[in-house]
């Protein structure tokens, strides 16, 4: 398990490919990592956006809402922190406002196998419809994670999305995958015209391999490569 600083610039790096990823929105939205159980952990600040953090951006909090919180720390901090509460195995969070998870949570559909993402995420990822505000305090956050429940994703209808992993790297990982799955279901939906899906044995067949443990840390050893090369002030960081 790496150390909390390498653990935080791997959650900047998927910060960037969240970026070129299309979960920009301005300067909102969060990714946040921990070690797994851990009750301290650490977030992008408020002002940064996901295009732009640095190290020196983050923030550190606890998992007890009663603590003090830093003043850079964003308002959504409740979010996350109900999360790691309810899931001791969670090592990062990832919320965001992407366009095609935001369009698509909004829509009466569920999300099918028609895509290699969309045999992980099938009938896997809730609606949250208690508010669609700003999530500003534990007992909101602590609904969403009821309806996160054991799941990778849930949709916060007409506000975003958030996806959980067992480390900050699984997080990033399935929030691309959350919103490709979406994107692409979308412009099926949009073209009129009937679509084939994976059959139930496909589905089985490529959660086991496609998106087995090896199979995730190879999209994000991928994924590190290609931020690093587009972002060479990265190496600055290590
Ligand atoms: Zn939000």
């Amino acid at each position: 398990m790496p150390g909390l600083a390498a653990l935080v610039v791997q959650a900047c790096v998927g910060a960037r490919a969240l970026s070129a990823g299309g979960h920009d929105d301005f300067n909102q939205g969060q990714i946040s990592c921990r070690r797994p159980g851990a009750g301290e952990f650490t977030i992008k600040g408020a002002l940064t956006g996901f295009d732009e953090v640095t190290p020196a951006d983050f923030v550190a909090a606890v998992v007890d809402p009663a603590a003090p919180v830093a003043a850079k720390a964003p308002p959504e901090l409740p979010l996350h922190q109900a999360i790691y509460a309810a899931r001791p195995e969670i090592g990062g969070i990832v919320h965001s406002h992407a366009p095609a998870g935001l369009v698509f949570g909004a829509l009466d559909a569920e999300l099918e196998p028609l895509s290699h993402e969309g045999a992980l995420l099938a009938g896997a990822v809730h609606r949250f419809r208690d508010t669609s505000n700003t999530v500003l305090t534990i007992e909101v956050g602590a609904a969403i994670a009821k309806s996160l429940g054991e799941g990778v994703a849930v949709f916060l209808v007409n506000h975003g999305s958030v996806i959980a992993g067992r480390s900050v790297r699984h997080a990033v990982v399935f929030a691309l995958m959350l919103e490709r799955a979406c994107r692409l279901q979308l412009d099926a939906l949009a073209s009129g015209r009937t679509y084939s899906v994976s059959n139930a044995i496909d589905v089985i067949a490529k959660r086991d391999y496609i998106f087995a443990d090896l199979s995730v840390r190879s999209y994000w050893e991928h994924t590190n490569r290609r931020v690093r090369r587009e972002h060479p002030d990265i190496e600055s960081w290590t």
